[in-house]
Parts: C-alpha cells; sequence; structure tokens
C-alpha cells in the first residue's frame, strides 16, 4: 500500500440526498488502483445536523466532497477557501489543516475538460461555428453547478454568456461575481435562439422525462451538455442527439471533479481510466 504522510485515510461525500451519487464507486476504485489504504462512502447529512458532523469530521482529520443542498454552507464554514472556491461561493472539496477546515472547488476544473472536449469536438454534420466570433453559450439555472460554470467559461473567452433560471436573482447573483458580461434571460425559449452551446445546470431530467428547454428551439448547430451525471442518457441529450446535435452528458465533469479532488487529498494524479471502468 502507498504511504502518504498526512493524507486523510476516509473519505466521504456529504449530501442531502446522496444514496444516488456515483462518487463512492469510482473514488474507491482510484484509491485501489493507487494502491491507497482509504475509503471513501457517501453519508447522508441533513442541513440541520451539518454544523455537529463537520466538527467530527474535523477531529478524525476527514476529508472528501460536497454536494447538493450543502456546498455554499461549507464555503461559509471554512477556515480557509482558495481562490476558486471563493469566486464560485460554493466547495465541492475539502481537507483538514491542522484540525481547521479547508475548501476548495474542483468543479470548475471538470467543467473547464467538459466543455473543452465538447466544443473541439468534430461537427456531426451541421454547420460549424465561426471560431472568429465569440462562443455563445446559454446556462440553464443558476445553482452552485452554474456559478462553477460561469468561471469556468472565463477560459474560453471571447464569450457571450446568457443565463436563464427560474429565480432570476440567483442569476444575478452568480452573474456578478464573473469578470464577464453575462445576459439575464427572461424566456427559456429565445435563451438558446442563437446559442452554439447550451448547458443545463438544473435537475430537469434527473428523474423521468422531462426537457429542460424544446429541441426546436435550439440552434442547427448547437452542441449540447448536459450535466446531470447519469448512466443511461437523459431524455433530453437522447432527443437532441436523433436531431444531430453534438452532446455530452455530465460523466466527464464528475470525474474531471473527481479527479482534481484526489490531486488536493493524495497530491498524486489518479488513474482515469480505472475510474471510467468502474462506473461501466
Ligand atoms: P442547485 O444549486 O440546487 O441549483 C439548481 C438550479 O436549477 C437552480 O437554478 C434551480 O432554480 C434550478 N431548478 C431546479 N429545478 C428546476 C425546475 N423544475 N425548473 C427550472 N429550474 C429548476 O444545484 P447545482 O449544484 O447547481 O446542480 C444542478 C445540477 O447539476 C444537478 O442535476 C447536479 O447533479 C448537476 N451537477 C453535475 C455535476 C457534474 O460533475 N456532472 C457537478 C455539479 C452539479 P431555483 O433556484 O429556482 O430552485
Amino acid at each position: 500500500m502507498t504511504n502518504i504522510s498526512d493524507a486523510p485515510t476516509r473519505l466521504v461525500l456529504l449530501g442531502h440526498p446522496v444514496s444516488h451519487s456515483l462518487s463512492p464507486i469510482f473514488q474507491n476504485a482510484a484509491l485501489k488502483s493507487a494502491g491507497i489504504s482509504a475509503s471513501y462512502d457517501a453519508l447522508d447529512v441533513a442541513p440541520a445536523a451539518l454544523d455537529g458532523v463537520l466538527r467530527d469530521l474535523a477531529r478524525a482529520g476527514v476529508a472528501g466532497n460536497i454536494t447538493i443542498p450543502h456546498k455554499e454552507a461549507v464555503a461559509e464554514a471554512c477556515f480557509k477557501r482558495t481562490d476558486l472556491a471563493q469566486r464560485v461561493g460554493a466547495v465541492n472539496t475539502f481537507w483538514h489543516e491542522k484540525g481547521k477546515l479547508i475548501g476548495d472547488n474542483t468543479d470548475v476544473a471538470g467543467a473547464r475538460v467538459a466543455i473543452a472536449a465538447l466544443i473541439n469536438a468534430p461537427p456531426a454534420g451541421g454547420e460549424q461555428r465561426d471560431t472568429k466570433s465569440p462562443l455563445r453559450v446559454t446556462i440553464l439555472g443558476a445553482g452552485g453547478a452554474a456559478a462553477a460554470l460561469l468561471v469556468a467559461l472565463e477560459s474560453f473567452a471571447p464569450v457571450a454568456i446568457t443565463v436563464w433560471a427560474r429565480t432570476r436573482d440567483r442569476a444575478r447573483a452568480i452573474a456578478a461575481r464573473v469578470n464577464i458580461k453575462v445576459t439575464i434571460a427572461n424566456d427559456v425559449n429565445s435563451a438558446v435562439a442563437d446559442a452554439d452551446l447550451v448547458i443545463n445546470s438544473t435537475p430537469i431530467g434527473l428523474t423521468g422525462t422531462d426537457l429542460p428547454v424544446a429541441i426546436a428551439a435550439l440552434k442547427q448547430s448547437a452542441r449540447i451538455l448536459d450535466l446531470i451525471p447519469r448512466a443511461a442518457e437523459t431524455e433530453w441529450l437522447r432527443a437532441c442527439r436523433a436531431q444531430g446535435h453534438v452532446c455530452e452528458d455530465g460523466m466527464r465533469m464528475l470525474i474531471e471533479q473527481g479527479a482534481a479532488s484526489f490531486e488536493r487529498w493524495f497530491h498524486i494524479v489518479p488513474d482515469r481510466a480505472s475510474m471510467w471502468r468502474s462506473l461501466r
């Protein structure tokens, strides 16, 4: 077994609910592949119990990840946050230094990789994007994932970004955190009409067959990223693919944010192939 001094021997994913999460599967595969003697479990923590659980984890030196609905609350609870976690306003990765809670946000790194893979993928027969004009991106939703997407999109400048969200105040709040111009849309169909890239960061489609936006509203050449990480694609992705759109689901972002978290905890690069294999 690899002996990495000061590395955690127990990792947890804190969320509510959390039992559906794929993180324990691929993180345990990465630990095994690296020969690290540590475990990674999902821990369902109701919001009222979060503070007490964080105190227990600090005493035991446990590190891990944070998911819905705790990312913003943990960002607030941290003794120190990385610049990225500060900018996104949410923490998805934590560890302890001298018993103090440190928070980072690796969703940004995951989103960068997923967006780059999608916009560089070959066209599926539709018109190609004019690479001299800004990349027009529409984000559906304005939660923690959307905040990470906005920070990630700064790396793809020039970009023209539109955010549509049912709670417009949340859209305004995340737009104010970035150094790029963001248009807040009223209507979801017109929000996507000109977009080269449409990203669903709502949970619509996670269960059931609802679509975040009608397929007919999309430009024919639009590329589609659905952040929902699901072994079987969502109804929206299935319908978009059937119409010839180049599509990507949430798995690449999920694996890449997890790989970046693993690097924070152990200071080594995980075996991504073992992570992907574990989810097949
Ligand atoms: P969040 O903070 O709860 O935000 C969710 C957003 O979706 C909010 O804007 C919310 O609007 C909106 N929304 C929820 N239900 C809706 C509905 N029925 N109609 C319209 N809008 C709706 O969640 P999050 O952390 O951003 O996560 C969002 C999604 O991204 C989840 O499915 C999550 O699994 C996925 N995700 C994937 C990855 C990955 O690595 N692949 C990483 C992070 C998140 P209100 O504010 O009005 O409620």
